[in-house]
């Protein structure tokens, strides 16, 4: 069930399952030795401000992540963002770049250059430069949001032209599979392309981080290289809705 109210049960399981993804995350690095540190993004869509505050400020997440705009904005003024960066992590639509766009730390999810044209000048307006990923569509799902693989480079290009954009790196939502090991084939391709591009001369472009993983597939997703795995459910509980 997903967490409604912040009690002592409800503070004792948050701080198990923070500590098990945590733990998770260190044993595949040590076996795999990777040296990196993977940032921990709690997905926040149907919790409550204050069960947010609580992982953040008590837990010490240091990242969190929405994916509706209008959601984000009713919990705005009740979130405690000391320390924190707040990643919108969902599909954007362009007539909402303006409600958030002095709101977040980096949007996770730019797949078109009709978005990247409105946060631009969103951005500019308030004389900020907003970091962004490039959302890849590894599953080439159509109906999907993301950039096909294929086609990052050029947008990647295109993108050097907006002053106000800073593209941080990649992130993907890998299709829905059964088995953990039916991810690896999204990440590892999402991965090359990532390192195809670290190298590439654009002014405003730089390959930090790559966001891949969730509840699901984190795992498997930090094995082929992600730098940030967005966890809703294995820290909050399952979602009904
Ligand atoms: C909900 C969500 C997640 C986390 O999903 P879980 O499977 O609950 O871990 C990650 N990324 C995005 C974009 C999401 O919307």
């Amino acid at each position: 069930m997903t967490i409604q109210e912040l009690n002592a049960d409800t503070k004792e399981i948050l701080k198990t399952n923070v500590e098990n993804v945590r733990s998770n995350i260190q044993k595949i690095c040590k076996e795999k030795q990777i040296e990196k540190n993977i940032t921990l993004l709690a997905a926040t869509k149907t919790v409550p401000a204050d069960v947010i505050n609580y992982v953040t400020q008590q837990i010490g997440v240091t990242d969190i992540g929405e994916n509706k705009v209008q959601e984000l904005l009713e919990k705005y003024d009740k979130l405690d963002l000391t320390n924190v960066k707040l990643h919108f992590i969902g599909k954007l639509q362009t007539n909402k770049v303006k409600y958030i766009i002095d709101k977040v730390d980096m949007i996770h999810s730019l797949d078109s250059i009709k978005l990247a044209n409105e946060i631009d000048k969103r951005a500019k307006n308030i004389g900020k430069v907003m970091d962004v990923l490039v959302e890849v569509n590894s599953g080439r799902e159509e109906n999907k949001s993301g950039v096909f693989p294929e086609d990052v480079p050029s947008f990647l290009k295109e993108l050097e032209k907006f002053e106000n954009i800073c593209v941080k790196g990649l992130m993907t939502i890998a299709p829905v599979c059964v088995e953990k090991e039916e991810y690896r084939k999204y990440f590892k391709e999402t991965y090359a392309i990532f390192i195809d591009n670290l190298q590439n001369k654009y002014h405003n472009i730089y390959m930090d981080f790559l966001s891949m993983g969730m509840t699901d597939s984190y795992e498997v997703a930090i094995e082929e290289g992600s730098g940030i795995v967005r966890i809703g459910s294995a820290i909050f509980g399952s979602r009904y809705n």
